[in-house]
Parts: structure tokens; sequence; C-alpha cells
């Protein structure tokens, strides 16, 4: 079975209104991306679909949660808080036109359905920090693993001038 097909939302027959949806995410949707930076977590994701005509739904989400993620100093993993809000508006029209807005899109007058799993993955990354380090979540950095990525970082001294080239030749004279 298709494990995305659950955010597979049928707003066709939904009657004018707000309609409330709730998903749980984790490992298994992240496994759908395959580039997914997010690999670990436990999220929420509370959509109200406003139904205002035929042709203009708004959809509101909501993604709560914890997410693992991995330290770009210590490469410790830890737990980031993710909480975020999203607003996307689905018009659907005769000849739909292509948008640069990320709020808006439009969808031929036919269609019933809607994939919201793209989306949610895309708010996730949108939230992510930007340079994710443990002090960011409930965590302070690994200290032993700083001081075995300085000293990785440090180059070797070359305390040993012998060229092993001139070495060989001295056994020549
Ligand atoms: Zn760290």
């Amino acid at each position: 079975m298709n494990y995305l097909k659950e955010f597979v939302i049928n707003f066709g027959n939904l009657k004018p209104g707000i309609h409330k949806y709730e998903f749980e995410i984790g490992e298994k949707f992240f496994e759908q991306f395959e580039y997914s930076l997010v690999k670990h977590g436990s999220l929420q994701v509370i959509l109200d679909l406003e139904k205002q005509k035929e042709t203009l739904m708004l959809f509101h989400f909501k993604i709560n949660g914890l997410i693992v993620l991995q330290c770009d100093r210590c490469l410790d993993n830890y737990s980031f808080p993710l909480n975020t809000e999203e607003q996307l508006i689905v018009k659907l029209q005769e000849a739909p036109k292509e948008t640069d807005d990320d709020e808006i899109i439009f969808l031929p007058v036919e269609t019933y359905q809607i994939d919201i799993s793209s989306y949610i993955y895309e708010y996730i990354n949108l939230a992510l920090p930007l340079k994710s380090v443990c002090n960011l979540g409930a965590k302070e950095c690994n200290p032993e693993m700083l001081a075995v990525l300085e000293k990785m970082n440090t180059p070797p001294k070359a305390d040993d001038n012998t060229d092993p080239r001139w070495e060989g030749l001295k056994g020549l004279n």
C-alpha cells in the first residue's frame, strides 16, 4: 500500500465550511523523500481546510512536535522542537496559470483531490534551523567529540624534514 495515500485529500465532495484533518508523521513519512535531511521525528499535523467556494479553498497547516537533527558542530543527534504554521490557497480555474507565489496554487477546475504530503514536507524543511547545532535544542554540544574533531582538523606537524628521495641517494655515495 502506498503510505502517502493517507495524505490525499478529497475535497470534491466537501461541504462549504471548515474541515479538520489530523496526521501523525514520523520515520515512515520521511522515508518517502529520498533526500530528506530529517529522518526521524514525531510530528502532529493539523490541517484546517476551509472550503469557501467550490473553486476556492484555504488550507491552514499547523505542524508541531520533535524531529531528530544532527549537530553541524559535534555530529551528535539531538531533538529539535518544530512548530510551524503555513497557509495554502487552492484555486480551481478553467485555465490554471503558473505562479511563483508559494502560498497559492491554481489547479484545473475538474480537480477534486490534492496530495498534501509534499507541502507538509516542504513546510517542515522551511522550519529547519539554518545552522543545526545542539544548543538550539535541549542539549549542549558533546565536548569529547568536539575535542576529537579539533584534533582531526589540526594538520600534522611537519617535523620530519628528511625527504625519503634524498635518503635513498645517500646510499649511492
Ligand atoms: Zn553539538
